[in-house]
């Protein structure tokens, strides 16, 4: 490759800056090698986008952005540098990492992956129209603006029923709509749904168009079961029906499974040396902040024990 721009050579690139990343950083940092911490918006990533959250040991209940900003202040406690920048390209060669951005090049022996994922859409017609418009992916982004509406929230997994539920406090009335009779969440989030009297479910369905010209309508249901197709007016629609990986940089690499995430073993390892991936962009079987700081320390950990064994080389 051709390094044109100014170059910087450190120990260890982390790219992304929400929990897992953050921890790496802190993690590699704490151990004295030099740590570059690579994010494009604000650190804190999928948290900051998150109301509340119950699930992290040490608070009962912390407002996303808060937990973020309070990691962050810790993981660049220990010399890491935080850079805003997109991250454009990864080449490796050898044993030297490529990680350039547009104004910079840094070249390091490890880089760790922490570029998480984002939330997938569903693909119908009127979804990109009024994107923004009605469409949204962030209930804690866009709830505020929907006050004494009908809203639609699409999916049946954790986000889509946490976020309905608290869309509650701003909408008349949230409607549920999930493609199976059953709903994927964690039973303690169903049971906060079921018992919101403002929350209804419609089951077995699909949304198959989200209508309107400058703001939504409503939605063309389809019945998987009936093959009945409906209209239901509301004024909002939440898609929340999965994630996709952000691993575009590594997808040449031979490091990602089918659906792109990318494949580690217990050690964030990739099966390429001096590659990490840590956090929601990791192929695992369960995606919490919890597991990504799990993730984080792992590899900020390794990054040293690899480094060790170049030194010893
Ligand atoms: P998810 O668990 O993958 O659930 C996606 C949901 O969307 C599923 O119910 C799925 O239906 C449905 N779906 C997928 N494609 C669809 C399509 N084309 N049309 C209609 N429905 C479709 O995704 P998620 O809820 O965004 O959660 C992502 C990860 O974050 C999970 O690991 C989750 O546990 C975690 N998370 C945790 C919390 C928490 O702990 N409080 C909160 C949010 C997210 P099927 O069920 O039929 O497959």
């Amino acid at each position: 490759m051709s390094v044109t721009q100014e170059e910087f050579y450190v120990d260890v690139i982390v790219i992304g800056g929400g929990p897992a990343g953050m921890t790496a950083a802190l993690y590699a940092s704490r151990a004295n090698l030099r740590t570059v911490m690579i994010e494009k918006g604000i650190p804190g990533g999928e948290v900051n986008n998150t109301a509340d959250v119950e699930n992290y040991p040490g608070y009962s209940k912390i407002s996303g952005p808060e937990l973020a900003a309070k990691i962050y202040e810790g993981a660049m406690s220990f010399g890491a540098e935080h850079i805003t920048a997109n991250v454009i390209s990864l080449e490796i060669h050898n044993e030297e990492k490529y990680v350039q951005t547009e104004g910079a090049t840094y070249i390091a022996p490890v880089v760790i992956m922490a570029t998480g994922s984002h939330h997938r859409q569903l693909g119908v017609a009127g979804e990109e129209k009024l994107s923004g418009q009605g469409v949204s992916y962030c209930a804690v982004c866009d709830g505020f603006f929907f006050r004494n509406r009908h809203l639609v929230v699409v999916g049946g997994g954790d986000s889509a029923v946490e976020e309905g539920v608290y869309l509650t406090q701003f909408a008349d009335k949230v409607t549920i709509i999930h493609r199976r009779d059953e709903l994927r969440a964690q039973q303690i989030l169903q049971d906060r749904a079921f018992n919101n009297e403002k929350i209804n479910f419609i089951w077995d369905s699909i949304v198959e168009e989200i209508e309107g010209d400058f703001s939504v309508k409503g939605v063309q249901l389809q019945n998987l079961k009936t093959a009945e197709r409906s209209f239901l007016p509301c004024e909002g629609v939440f898609i929340y029906i999965g994630l996709i990986p952000n691993s575009e940089l590594v997808r040449n690499l031979g490091v990602t499974d089918e659906e792109g995430w990318i494949v580690t073993n217990e050690r964030m390892e990739t099966t390429i040396p001096g590659l990490y991936a840590v956090g929601d962009v990791r192929q695992t079987h369960l995606r919490q902040i919890a597991t990504a700081v799990g993730d984080g320390s792992h590899a900020g950990h390794m990054a040293y024990q690899y480094i060790q064994t170049l030194a010893d080389k």
